[in-house]
């Protein structure tokens, strides 16, 4: 159980002496229990009492640190049941399916099209981080060897996914490189999945149906000495698998019930065939509270919005989504293309440059700072004036890339035309259209 602000000021220093940036060591030690404050920043803690203290202070919901190919993706961590109390720290991992029961060519156009999904945008890449590789029928070198081809042809963090431990074993041993993610250990294999996790030293999925049997599943491995613990609730029906990641998430966090202290897997693949069911299945769980979703189809109509929405879920909410103020290249603009201007809401960027990478007129786009307003927001607030955009266009190195000396600016800011013509007396000034929908017409048309 986690410790109260006075039993953790018990095995402090109890000097005051304020290195740790707080007054005194009670006003630490109640930062402390309330998740504010890291134990490192007092210097005066000895090695028995710190590793009390971090189990008192260690995140409701324990970190899970994923292994890709290159670099490291973590789950869990999370210390809200609700974004806007603070932010979602770690998002959803987004993971492909394949079965020892596919056709090797199902496999192979299964693994490319995981590869092809890798999208740049607001200056962040977005895309599925996993594969899970599921054991359809007990044949353990079979298991392997599509684990092994996984491993090969993609850069994506592994699960395995059998409840046979001789066939995770084998799995595991055949992409021992990549440290995969075991699983399942059930109520049934605990103990010998557990024996393999606590080897091999890598994170176990859990998986009990019922939330008794579930707590009593991780209460059983942690006490065999696991801690990166992922749990399923087994649940394959939406209304209670929902219910499973509320539950779960608020059992982890209001009285800090530490056997569901870990992050969830869920299973859209095993929920329905329809894929765009799927999806929606899939949406649901990234926004609460799947650490894990794992999808059959991987085509792009559908995971791409499922990529967007991790995007916007897991930012912070009291920062507005903004990009580098700059100039940006849409489509290899030459010095006689088109300039236009915007503001730096990612999201208009975002919709700007698609627009204009669909009309294939290459053109210098200049993002100025608006900290982060849209252009109407912008515009009313001050920040997006004719002298403001004059000040960007003259001082952000435009006039050296272009030739031209026309300018479009936004529709909705079509009021700061005359203002910002005075303001640049070499430059034209062409009022953009008002929806962005409408910037390949307009661009032809120049
Ligand atoms: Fe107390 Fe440690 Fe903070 Fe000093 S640094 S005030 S000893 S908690």
């Amino acid at each position: 159980m986690a410790l109260t602000g006075i039993e953790i000021f018990k095995l402090l220093a109890k000097t005051n002496c304020k290195e740790c940036g707080y007054p005194t060591c009670l006003a630490f030690a109640m930062a402390l229990a309330s998740g504010k404050a890291e134990l490192d920043a007092c210097p005066y803690v000895s090695d028995e009492v710190r590793e009390k203290l971090a189990e008192a202070s260690a995140p409701p919901i324990r970190p899970v640190k994923i292994a890709m190919k290159e670099g490291v993706k973590t789950i869990g961590g999370e210390t809200v049941m609700f974004r806007h109390e603070k932010t979602f720290f770690n998002p959803t991992i987004i993971a492909g399916l394949v079965t020892t029961a596919m056709a090797d060519a199902q496999v192979d156009q299964q693994l490319a099209n995981f590869s092809k999904l890798v999208y740049e945008r607001v200056g962040l890449t977005l895309r599925p981080e996993m594969m899970a590789v599921r054991d359809a029928d007990g044949d353990a070198a079979k298991f392997a060897a599509l684990a092994k081809k996984v491993a090969d042809k993609t850069d994506a963090a592994i699960l395995l996914c059998s409840e046979k431990p001789d066939a995770v074993k084998a799995a595991a041993d055949a992409v021992k490189d990549r440290k995969p993610i075991l699983g399942v250990a059930t109520p049934a294999n605990a103990d010998a999945m557990g024996a393999l996790a606590k080897e091999l030293g890598l994170p176990l999925v859990a998986k009990a149906e019922g939330y008794d049997a579930l707590a009593d599943l991780t209460t059983k491995l942690t006490g065999m000495g696991l801690k990166d613990l992922i749990i399923d609730s087994g649940s394959r029906a939406l209304k209670q698998a929902f219910q499973d990641q509320v539950v779960l998430r608020r059992a982890a966090l209001v009285p800090k019930f530490r056997p569901f202290g870990f992050s969830t897997l869920t299973c859209p693949a095993e929920m329905t065939d329809d894929p765009m069911k799927e999806k929606l299945y899939a949406a649901v769980f990234i926004a609460k509270y799947g650490g894990i979703v794992v999808l059959n189809d991987l085509s792009a109509d559908g995971i791409f919005p499922l990529l967007l929405e991790r995007l916007n879920i897991y930012t912070d909410p009291q920062k507005p989504m903004i990009i580098t103020p700059g100039i940006y290249e849409v489509g290899n603009p030459t010095p006689d293309s088109p300039v236009a201007v915007t503001t730096n809401f990612a999201l208009t960027y975002f919709i700007v440059s698609g627009e204009i990478e669909g009309s294939k007129i290459p053109t210098w786009l200049i993002i100025q700072d608006t900290e982060g307003l849209s252009v109407m927001t912008a515009w009313a607030a001050g920040k997006f004036s004719g002298d403001s955009v004059a000040h960007f266009v003259k001082k952000c190195g435009i006039t050296d890339k272009a030739k031209t000396r026309t300018i479009i600016i936004p529709g909705y800011a079509a009021g700061i035309s005359g203002d910002l013509e005075e303001e640049l007396p070499d430059w034209k000034v062409l009022i953009g259209p008002r929806e962005a929908s409408h910037i390949p017409a307009f661009l032809k048309s120049l």
